[in-house]
């Protein structure tokens, strides 16, 4: 195992629960996860991430599990995960990097304990790091990290990935603390965005707020003696784990027999504008009586940050706008829009995707949206993809049907024209979408926005290719 690559986020690939005194280990899923984990695979090294354990005294035994990468724990109190995780990293730069700062809660408590937690990880990473390891920094939880690293080893080689929106300069000042949080990120020497408009908007907040010199076209911008290079790519997926035999699960096969299959897999957030959708199926429905009992709307909404109220209460308005949908246009034969309130495995999606006839996506605002991605890599057949103009994958797969997901109108008459869509066109919008997926995966990624890294920092990432 080559051991010349620490990646630290906020939550790794595992949970760990105690069990009767013994610890059990289960994968966790989340975008991050999903991108990150077939790199880490791929060039060996560490990832150093909260894995969901809570430690009130310090000095408590944190894990260490060997996979084909080294898995370190780090604990914290449910104090500060109250503080920096629910308070301020979910609730302030969370709803302010997805343009809503009316959903904005500012406590200067919350961002102390944030910058706490940013020095505790520094510090189990800094015991971590060799000479000529590499540094990678993950997300919005972080970003103070590169600069308390940076204070500690000047020579240390370190990347960060930014894996939200970045939002214009004039949201992302709302908060008091925004000055520091952009010197903690230029800690780093290479910092990563998936789109264009998110690394300008950085390069401005960094431009007005620092006042330093930036240079746009290059994505380069001076301080303290060094030159940080700011980067837009886009992540991809491993295509090839979207490609496996998988089995039926019968009780979906039974709910969808006969109707054709809208599919949604969203974690019940208010930026995924799950409810935006119910309501443009429900025009749909009321628009296409036609359509009555021969579709079904099948939405994976996966419980997410449930400790925080904003969370609950939106996870409760999807359900009563669901229920509601379904009294009204359905009977005891038929519902139109089915739930399923859990988290499913790869593999079940995978089943899901390929029995899906469209995916539909009405995020308001989304980093990227790696769903899209999986859901052409999965399939078999050609499928349509409707697609929110708000994410950032839609700058890629411009040949989906996009959506402003605002208007219950465009989504009604996008899913009609996802059911009523020409083969021949169907066909080839989906080889476009494709290409694309494949020709921009994981790999290239990795290879795009830290190949150079990689291979200077001698982490053996040159022998895959
Ligand atoms: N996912 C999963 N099980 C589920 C729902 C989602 O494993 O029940 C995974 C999905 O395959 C994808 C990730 O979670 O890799 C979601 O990433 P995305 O970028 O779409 O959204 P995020 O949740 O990161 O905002």
């Amino acid at each position: 195992m080559r051991s010349n690559l620490l990646v630290v986020s906020n939550r790794g690939p595992f949970t760990i629960e105690e069990n009767n005194g013994s610890l059990k280990c289960r994968p966790a899923v989340s975008g991050l996860v999903s991108a990150v984990l077939p790199a880490v695979k791929k060039i060996g090294g560490t990832w150093l991430a909260w894995a969901g354990r809570f430690a009130e005294k310090p000095g408590e035994v944190q894990a260490v599990i060997k996979d084909e990468f080294q898995f370190v724990e780090i604990l914290l109190s449910r104090k500060e995960v109250e503080g920096y995780y629910e308070g301020y990293a979910n609730g302030v730069l969370w709803p302010l990097c997805h343009l809503m700062p009316e959903k904005v809660k500012l406590s200067e408590e919350n961002y102390q304990i944030y910058r706490e937690v940013n020095y505790k990880f520094a510090q189990r990473a800094a015991a971590l790091l060799r000479s000529g390891t590499l540094l990678w920094i993950h997300d919005y939880h972080l970003a103070l990290m590169p600069h308390f690293i940076r204070q500690k080893n000047s020579w240390q080689r370190i990347a960060f990935f930014w894996h939200i929106p970045f939002p214009p300069v004039e949201l992302f000042t709302i908060q008091p603390w925004a000055e520091e949080l952009l010197r903690g990120l230029l800690g780093a020497d290479i910092i990563g965005f998936h789109i264009d408009d998110y690394r300008e908007n950085f390069l401005r907040a960094v431009e007005r707020v620092l006042r330093l010199p930036v240079n746009y076209e290059w994505g380069t911008v001076y301080y303290n003696g060094r030159e940080i290079l700011v980067k837009a790519v886009p992540i991809g997926i491993e295509t090839k784990n979207f490609q496996k035999e998988v089995p039926e699960i019968p009780e979906i096969k039974e709910e969808i027999a006969g109707q054709k299959v809208f599919l949604g897999v969203e974690r019940l957030d208010y930026t995924k504008g799950l409810k935006e959708k119910i309501q443009g199926f429900a025009r749909f429905l009321e628009s296409n009586p036609e359509y009555w009992g021969k579709v079904k709307l099948l939405q994976v909404a996966v419980p997410t940050r449930e400790n925080i109220d904003q969370y609950q209460a939106y996870a409760r308005e999807v359900l009563a706008e669901a229920a509601k949908v379904n009294e009204r246009f359905g009977n005891n034969q038929w519902q139109p829009i089915k739930i399923l309130k859990r988290n499913y495995s790869q593999e079940e999606l995978i089943y899901l995707y390929r029995i899906a006839d469209a995916l539909v996506i009405t995020s308001l605002e989304d980093g990227l949206n790696l769903v899209a991605k999986e859901y052409i890599a999965s399939k078999k057949e050609p499928g349509v993809l409707i697609l929110s103009k708000r994410t950032g994958v839609a700058r890629q797969l411009g040949a989906a049907l996009l959506v402003n997901p605002y208007s219950p109108e465009e989504i009604a008459l996008k899913l009609k024209e996802a059911l009523e869509m020409p083969d021949n066109l169907k066909k080839k919008s989906f080889s476009f979408l494709k290409e694309q997926v494949i020709l921009k995966n994981n790999e290239w990624w990795l290879e795009n926005f830290l190949g150079k890294e990689l291979r200077f920092m001698d982490t053996g990432f040159g022998k895959y290719y």
